[in-house]
């Protein structure tokens, strides 16, 4: 049996680990942390349990091709979902407004906040509906072979805002809250387009969150490629790729074993496997990636609440003053609350996680101070938890008093935990005039090395993962295919 060398058990590993080894072949993940799952992480702290990954789940509604996917693998299929009503409530200095899976009901919120922004608003709406039909969420106009280019280039109410970032579409608007709200979820340098796919993809029920988080998913994944007679190595770090010509002959480990297979899949970083790990330079489209685009990270932190429950449901973001800025590295700190999963925190407690997005250079700039002093670095996290407790109280003042800082976290954690170069826990960012096309997998250089990852499509996420990992295992079936048909051929 064909054997494939998988480095990394994140998503993308072992989605890839779960196809070879459907596919008849005999897959073993090498992983360097002593747990599988990469960036869908999740934590004990002080008797919490802190979820770092899934705030919804591409592919859950049954009309796409990606729930096909999900019940592949095994994570959805008979998996209880919980269908948050809002996804987030964005709250500045004017009022509220919240992204509710109601679009009728988002429209009239926005319309009764600002009949002067009217056609805006209604252009807005228009244009998540489009997407929602495209993706076949609600199971009308559904082609799975279409990605988002098409639809983009057909349909020009979708298409005017391919050259609008958050902060372009905001200043269409005249409300202030309604400006806030499209920049307060993700970095307002990003696409309009990607808050319209999110807009879609909750609206369309196909953003959902399977109970148990991303646990149950790891878990999943894991114990399915395990069922499947699918090995992982865990504390096996990859460090170097030995070649000879066109053939890789091994990869070698931190703990001085090296393994040789027939096929390997790197789901690393590739920053930190082209020209480092292995003498070659990267593919040219994924180079250009990395020269023209950022990466983005974020400093997130978890408090312990002194309440049974919170009145929450989805994200609350809250504007970053600008006095603050110069601690915080954000213009918005989204709260993030999971008050359905009652397991999550002791008896009498809440558990409440913030999360600032960040720049590439603020990313490095966390990863710097670590490296200069331990001690800067630490006095750093805490005034990080001080002033996002300090704002989060002025917002919600019943939280005077009932707020604990029990864990900091920055891109520097991402970068030792996840070793990626810059401290990403998704790929590139999502600019304006740009749509996230899907890199090529193969490695020109070589014959039997591939790769998958988020790094293949910006920006990121589980979806692309695991379709990746599929991808890869996808393509040496049919290299097997064409080989075996060419010796067949040669016969006499
Ligand atoms: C805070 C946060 C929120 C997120 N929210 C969502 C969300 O709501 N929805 C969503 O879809 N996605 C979300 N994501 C993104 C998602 O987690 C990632 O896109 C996805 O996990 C990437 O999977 P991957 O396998 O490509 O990469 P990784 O998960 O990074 O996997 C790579 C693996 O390789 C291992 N590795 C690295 N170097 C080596 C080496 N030298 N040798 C051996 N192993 C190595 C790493 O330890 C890791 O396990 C979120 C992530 C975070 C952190």
């Amino acid at each position: 049996m064909k054997k494939i060398l998988i480095i990394g058990g994140g998503a993308a590993g072992l989605s890839a680990g779960i196809y070879a080894q459907k596919s008849g072949y005999e897959a073993l993940i090498c992983e360097k942390q002593n747990i599988a799952g990469g960036g869908l992480s999740f934590w004990e702290r002080e008797g919490h349990h802190i979820d770092n990954c899934i705030h919804w789940l591409i592919g859950t509604n049954k009309n796409t091709e990606m729930y096909r996917t999900w019940c592949e693998l095994g994570v959805l299929g008979d998996a209880d979902l919980y269908c948050k009503q809002r996804l987030y409530t964005s709250n500045s200095s004017g009022g509220s407004l919240s992204l509710d899976r109601d679009l009728d009901k988002l429209q009239n919120d926005m319309l009764s906040l600002s009949p002067r922004d009217e056609k805006e608003i209604r252009s807005l709406i228009k244009a998540v509906r489009t997407l929602e039909g495209y993706f076949g969420i609600a199971g009308k106009n559904h082609d799975e072979r279409l990605s988002i280019e098409k639809p983009l280039f057909r349909l020009p109410n979708l298409l005017k805002y391919y050259p609008l970032s958050l902060e372009d579409l905001a200043a269409r608007f005249h409300h202030p809250v309604i400006k806030d709200f499209i920049v307060s979820f993700m970095p307002a340098k990003f696409a309009s387009l990607a808050l319209i796919f999110t807009m879609a993809n909750f609206c369309g029920a196909n953003a959902d969150l399977p109970i148990g988080g991303s646990a149950y998913v790891k878990e999943r994944l894991e114990e399915n490629f395990l069922s499947l007679g699918g090995k992982i190595e865990y504390g096996k770090e990859a460090v170097a790729v030995k070649t000879k010509g066109r053939k890789v002959v091994s990869v070698s480990f931190l703990d001085g074993s090296e393994y040789s297979a027939d096929e390997y899949i790197f789901t690393i970083d590739p920053a930190l496997l082209f020209g480092r790990m292995i003498d070659c330079p990267m593919p040219a489209g994924l180079a250009s990636q990395y020269k023209k685009r950022k990466r983005f990270s974020a400093v997130q932190c978890a408090f312990e609440c002194d309440l049974p429950t919170l009145p929450f449901e989805g994200e609350e973001t809250l504007e970053i003053p600008e006095d603050l800025r110069v601690v915080l590295p954000g213009h918005h700190v989204n709260l993030r609350y999971e008050g359905h999963e009652k397991s999550y925190s002791p008896k009498g407690k809440t558990l409440l996680q913030a999360m600032i997005y960040c720049s590439e250079e603020a990313a490095v700039s966390y990863i710097e101070a670590k490296h200069h002093s331990k001690e800067a670095y630490q006095k750093q996290k805490e005034e990080i938890a001080e002033c996002i407790s300090a704002l989060t109280v002025k917002q919600f003042p019943f939280l005077a008093g009932k707020l604990r800082a029990i864990d900091v976290w920055t891109p520097s954690t991402y970068q030792r935990y996840l070793g990626t170069e810059v401290g990403s826990f998704m790929s590139f960012a999502f600019p304006k005039s740009s749509i996230p096309r899907e890199l090529s997998n193969r490695v020109a250089s070589f014959n039997h090395l591939y790769l998958a990852g988020q790094w293949l499509q910006m920006p990121g996420g589980l979806p692309i993962a695991v379709t990746s990992g599929k991808k890869a295992i996808l393509r040496i079936v049919k290299q097997d295919r064409i080989r075996k048909q060419t010796k067949t051929a040669k016969r006499p």
